[in-house]
């Protein structure tokens, strides 16, 4: 099978799936609040989410390129792949990082699907984008580690049975460099429940299941630690590359529904006895959108086929974030206003998509925090945190 040909089956395949969970399921949980289970069991079953886990360990063996048309077509079809996102990328730092025995034990799980490592905790309320200044501490006693702390925008903790956890195992004035320090925990939720461990949601614009975590002298074993002890920073920004292009693919499989939208109806909707699209003025921002679209999937591709060859990619996934995301937005806005009125009724899932949209500006990554990593680590201007 060439890469063409298994990326239009990799497409034509969850497009169909897709299909069975229209845009009336996703309204349906908006209103709802509620986690799409059933849309997350039958990609689980048909192996899209273990589509990056070795076959070794039971999973598909693909690369970011074919993970990231997965998650693009799920946004593509109307859909919201950030129920599930996580549950492809976040076992990466176990299978780089984590030991033999961690990899035995969770990913062969995880690829059935019989554990869900999609929660990953390394946000905290005070420390912001400032990763480096968590506080959230793991104090090792004995066989334990005592982890004491907080969490904020922890997203699928509650459907997750696993929880990737960045903190503090020595406080920042001992460390020499400030990216040491930080460990990774793979926490196992269910047990530590009651235990040390509270989560509670927060309600958001958007149906995202993200919740505040709290831990309260929570014992993990020391097992859990993943890799070496002060080095768990180096294992998160590794990861995050991964991250970046899979969220792009999103936007851009966003960006184009909402163009495919956008362009219907401004071909069929008459005012002035002509269609709206006929006028310019609602015509060339839906083309500029297009183009932008375009332009960013480009630069998916681009940062996709580094990072599944092993080269360093930072730069092109960080710019096919920006790009995407701001790409996404865009066609929302336009969607919604050559819509007019019926873009805010929610039977068209414009104003659902639209929100959802929005979000890939703020996370995982802000804007600002991917120019302010081009402008000083790749063009060398000054730092300014
Ligand atoms: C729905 C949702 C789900 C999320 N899921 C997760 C998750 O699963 N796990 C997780 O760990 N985190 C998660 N996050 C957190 C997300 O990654 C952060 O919200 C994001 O990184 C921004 O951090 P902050 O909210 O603390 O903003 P702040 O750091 O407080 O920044 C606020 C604003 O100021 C800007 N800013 C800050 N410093 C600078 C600077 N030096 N220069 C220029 N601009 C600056 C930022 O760009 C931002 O626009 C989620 C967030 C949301 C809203």
């Amino acid at each position: 099978m060439t890469d063409t040909d298994l990326h239009d089956a990799l497409r034509a395949g969850v497009r169909a799936l897709c299909e069975r969970y229209p845009g009336s399921y996703w309204r349906d949980l908006d209103e709802r609040r509620a986690y799409p289970e059933g849309f997350v069991r039958a990609m689980t079953e048909a192996g899209y989410l273990s589509a990056l886990i070795p076959p070794e360990y039971g999973g598909g063996g693909l690369g970011v390129t074919e993970a990231s048309i997965i998650l693009e077509e799920v946004n593509r079809s109307g859909g919201n792949a950030g129920a599930c996102h996580a549950q492809m990328y976040t076992m990466g730092t176990v299978l780089r990082h984590g030991s033999e025995e961690q990899k035995r034990r969770y990913l062969a799980e995880i690829a059935k699907g019989s554990l869900r490592l999609q929660s990953f905790g390394v946000t905290e309320p005070d420390a912001g984008s400032d990763t480096l200044s968590i506080s959230t501490s793991a104090v090792r006693d004995g066989d334990v580690y005592i982890v004491n702390g907080q969490k904020i925008w922890n997203s699928r903790a509650e459907y997750s049975d696993l929880m990737l956890l960045l903190v503090r195992t020595t406080p920042k004035a001992e460390v020499q460099r400030r990216t040491e320090g930080l460990s990774v925990f793979l926490v196992e939720i269910r047990s530590s429940l009651g235990k040390g461990l509270t989560i509670q949601p927060i309600k958001t614009m958007l149906n995202h299941f993200t919740t505040q975590v709290f831990f309260e002298d929570l014992q993990v074993p020391a097992e859990n630690l993943v890799g070496e002890e002060g080095q768990g920073f180096r294992y998160i920004l590794d990861g995050m590359n991964a991250e970046r292009v899979l969220i792009a693919a999103e936007c851009i499989g966003d960006g184009d529904w909402f163009i495919e939208k956008a362009t219907a109806y401004a071909k069929g909707r008459q005012v002035f006895g002509r269609p709206i699209g006929q006028n310019q003025g609602v015509q060339f921002p839906i083309a500029q959108a297009y183009a932008r679209i375009r332009a960013a999937d480009l630069m998916r591709y681009k940062a996709a086929a580094l990072f599944d060859a092993g080269q360093p990619c930072g730069p092109e996934a960080n710019m096919a974030k920006l790009l995407g995301a701001e790409a996404s937005w865009e066609a929302a806005n336009v969607c919604l206003q050559t819509h007019g009125g019926f873009g805010f009724a929610r039977e068209f899932d414009i104003e659902r998509k639209f929100r959802e949209t929005r979000l890939y500006q703020v996370a995982p990554v802000s804007t600002n925090l991917i120019l302010a990593y081009l402008g000083q680590n790749v063009l060398g201007m000054p730092r300014s945190y």
